[in-house]
This record gives C-alpha cells, sequence and structure tokens, in this order.
C-alpha cells in the first residue's frame, strides 16, 4: 500500500486530505509542523509527499528542496495563493505538481494517482537509477549533473563539474594538467594549461574544507593532479 505524507498546518484540511486518500486505499499520515515533517519526510520511507507551502517550522519550499536533494519521490505543493505557482517554477525545486487552495479532494486523489504511477512505472521498469558517485561527504549526481558537500547542494559551471567527475571516477590516478585539458576541453592542448588550475582552484573552493590541505582533489607538484580516495 502506497503510504503518502502531508505535512499541513491547517488541520481541517489536512484531514480532509487523508479521508480522500484513504478511501482511495492509501495510507496517509499527516504532520503540522514544518520542521517535524521535514525530520520525517528524510528519515522514513513515503511513497509520496503533499506539501502545503505556508507551515509553521521549516516552510513547504525548503521541504522540498531538501527532499529532493535525496529522494525522487513524488513531491505535490499545496498553495493557498496563485502567485506562488510562479515562484515554485522560478525556484526549481522539483516538484512534481502543484494546486492551489481551494481544490476538489477528488482532482487532489487523481492526481496523486497518476504521480505514484508514473513513478512506480520510473522504479519498476528497470530505468536506470541516477549514477552517483559517492566519496567521504562528496555526493556527485552524474545523471542529474548535481554536487553536495555534506548534504549542501553546490553549483558547478559545466567544465568545473566535468574535471571534477572525471577525476573522481579516475581515484588515486595521477593526471598532469596537458591531460585534464584535453579530456575536459576536448581540443589539443595549446598550453593554455592555466585553465585547469584556475579550474581546480574554484571547485576545491567549493568541495574543500581546508583549500590548503585538499582532501580531496591533490595537486602532484610538478606533475598535475590526483583524486584522493
Ligand atoms: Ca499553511
Amino acid at each position: 500500500m502506497s503510504k503518502i505524507l502531508i505535512v499541513e498546518d491547517e488541520e481541517s484540511i489536512a484531514e480532509l486530505e487523508k479521508d480522500y486518500l484513504e478511501l482511495s486505499g492509501f495510507e496517509v499520515e499527516i504532520e503540522t509542523d514544518g520542521s517535524r515533517g521535514l525530520e520525517r519526510a528524510l528519515g522514513e520511507d513515503f511513497d509520496l509527499f503533499i506539501l502545503d507551502l505556508m507551515l509553521p517550522g521549516t516552510d513547504g519550499f525548503e521541504i522540498c528542496r531538501q527532499i529532493r536533494a535525496g529522494k525522487n519521490t513524488p513531491i505535490l505543493l499545496v498553495s493557498a495563493k496563485k502567485d506562488d505557482i510562479d515562484k515554485i517554477r522560478g525556484l526549481g525545486l522539483g516538484a512534481d505538481d502543484y494546486v492551489t487552495k481551494p481544490f476538489s479532494p477528488s482532482e487532489l486523489v487523481a492526481r496523486v494517482k497518476a504521480h505514484l504511477a508514473r513513478y512506480e512505472r520510473l522504479i519498476g521498469s528497470g530505468a536506470p537509477q541516477n549514477e552517483v558517485i559517492e566519496i567521504r561527504g562528496l555526493k556527485i549526481d552524474k545523471t542529474a549533473r548535481r554536487v553536495w558537500v555534506n548534504g549542501e547542494e553546490k553549483n558547478f559551471t559545466t567544465k568545473e563539474f566535468d574535471l571534477l567527475t572525471f577525476l573522481a571516477q579516475n581515484p588515486n590516478h595521477v593526471f598532469t594538467k596537458d591531460e585534464l585539458f584535453r579530456e575536459i576541453w576536448d581540443m589539443e592542448s595549446v598550453g593554455d594549461i592555466a585553465t585547469v588550475t584556475v579550474h581546480i582552484k574554484k571547485i576545491r573552493e567549493k568541495i574543500e574544507y581546508n583549500t590548503a590541505k585538499p582532501q580531496y582533489i591533490e595537486t602532484i607538484w610538478g606533475v598535475g593532479y590526483r583524486f584522493k580516495v
């Protein structure tokens, strides 16, 4: 049975959603506090989340963002304001759908069913999982091209991402700057290997706790770099 978590501080709305979803055969739990909802969303297994946006504690935007950093579970956002839809789109939070209040419970149920069916097809069809590299606190999602350091997402340019991923995929291998330049910039190196140095510096600023003592990308003096594992 699919298990759904509703995070909604208006209890009458939460109960109404719950009643309709339970009639359709879903197992439903409610949290009225955003921070508690987030904790349960991250720590427990649910098949779908329904999140109100304005919540005490942690708001729905932040809960959505944090769920998406680690899970592909469908997320429906519920908003009291039509204006929020533009905001949701603009933020690129990774929500699968949104409804505005007041909505008809049967429409909500229909959307929940559609998203669960789509998600189950995705899982069940043996669709390739995202290819993820995890080394200590560093997590690189090669498919989604996203990077997290100790759970916090960092933004990378295309070349920074390519360079970091290439090094992380070839741990303990020492690469010269020339090799890295040819590999990542996909052309014959014409001596512009300073580009590599600049990119390594920028990557370190994003992933290293102390750039003077890098724990991931090590400089091999006079040779190049290697990714330490
Ligand atoms: Ca609310």
